[in-house]
């Protein structure tokens, strides 16, 4: 398929503070779920309510001792992944495996084991892009992939599918996982353009991801303490997306689960970002999120918005191809 060139005629009338305000909310929907979950990572749900009741206030904490407002690997994976997007102008395997490997440097609070182990290959046989394992269907390429989602807003399906499998397989490699990431690729995207059906089309790209691969049935048992395997984490983040109608019930609901929370908290909260746009983020949840992540947040969203087809007028860049 040859990708169009843009101007875009099927975005005729493009509402640039509401789409702002959706492309800020996603970015600060993923660290206020990142924040939030955080907390309660690794709890059963029963736990969680005999510890706290309802979690549903950013207090830090967790196993990871997290202060207040701050934020883990989903939030942090992010930004590094965004700020590579941009300084490529683009999309570059190298760039990516080398922005990882500087956070790593970083010593972060938290790594998952799939993305350490792709870096430590990175760095002694200079490899940026995993091997295909199916044992690789873990969480932690999709927690990161809001910036892939925003600055190929408008591109065509190819050209998003090439980014988003270019940026998750740097260290994850498996076509289960591959199904879901363009699922929630897909469904974040379709949150930003804003269109009045949206969250009806959201729920029918989950519908049809159900359809392709029975592991991510979300419609039979409520999934409880999900695991980083994504068909565990998606089940629960679509069952509390598509059962509540507000930014704040779903991410209550998702986090209260248990389990991988701060990564259910970090998809579902850029999704329902996407779809209710910044102005529907409860005021205590932005506050309490650390000054400096709020800003860069706010900052690379738009930064990568200007990029994207939609509104920066040029067709995707590939590197290293
Ligand atoms: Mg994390």
């Amino acid at each position: 398929m040859i990708c169009a060139s843009v101007p875009r005629t099927d975005v005729p009338c493009v509402d640039a503070k509401a789409l702002n305000d959706r492309v800020r909310g996603a970015y600060l929907g993923l660290a206020v779920g990142d924040a939030l979950g955080a907390s309660v990572e690794f709890m059963l749900p029963h736990e969680i309510k005999a510890n706290m009741g309802v979690h549903r206030n950013i207090v830090g904490g967790g196993w990871l001792h997290l202060k207040a407002g701050h934020v883990t690997d989903d939030t942090e994976m992010s930004l590094a992944l965004g700020e590579a997007i941009l300084a490529d102008g683009g999309f570059s395997a190298l760039g990516i495996a080398r922005a990882f490997d500087a956070w790593l440097k970083s010593k972060p609070i938290d790594v998952g084991h799939t993305v350490r182990r792709a870096i430590v290959r990175f760095r002694s046989q200079g490899l940026t892009q995993m091997p295909l394992d199916d044992f690789d269907a873990g969480n932690g390429a999709v927690m990161r992939a809001l910036p892939v989602a925003i600055a190929t807003l408008g591109a065509c399906p190819d050209d998003v599918a090439r980014a988003a499998k270019l940026q998750a397989h740097v260290t994850h490699n498996a076509p289960l996982a591959d199904l879901g990431l363009m699922a929630v690729v897909r469904m974040t995207q379709c949150a930003l353009r804003g269109k009045e059906d949206a969250f009806l089309e959201m729920g029918r790209i989950a519908q049809g991801l159900r359809e392709q691969a029975r592991e991510y049935d979300f419609t039979k048992r409520r999934m409880e303490n999900p695991s980083a395997f994504l068909p565990e984490t998606l089940r629960a983040v679509f069952q509390a997306f598509l059962e509540t109608d507000t930014f704040e019930a779903a991410l209550i609901d998702v986090v209260n689960r248990g389990g991988d929370a701060d990564t259910t908290g970090a998809i579902l909260g850029f999704m329902a970002g996407a779809l209710h746009g910044e102005s529907a983020i409860p005021e205590r949840w932005l506050k309490g999120l650390n000054a400096e992540v709020r800003k860069r947040c706010k900052r690379q969203a738009l930064s990568l918005l200007q990029m994207s087809p939609m509104i920066g007028g040029e067709a995707v860049s590939f590197m290293d191809a």
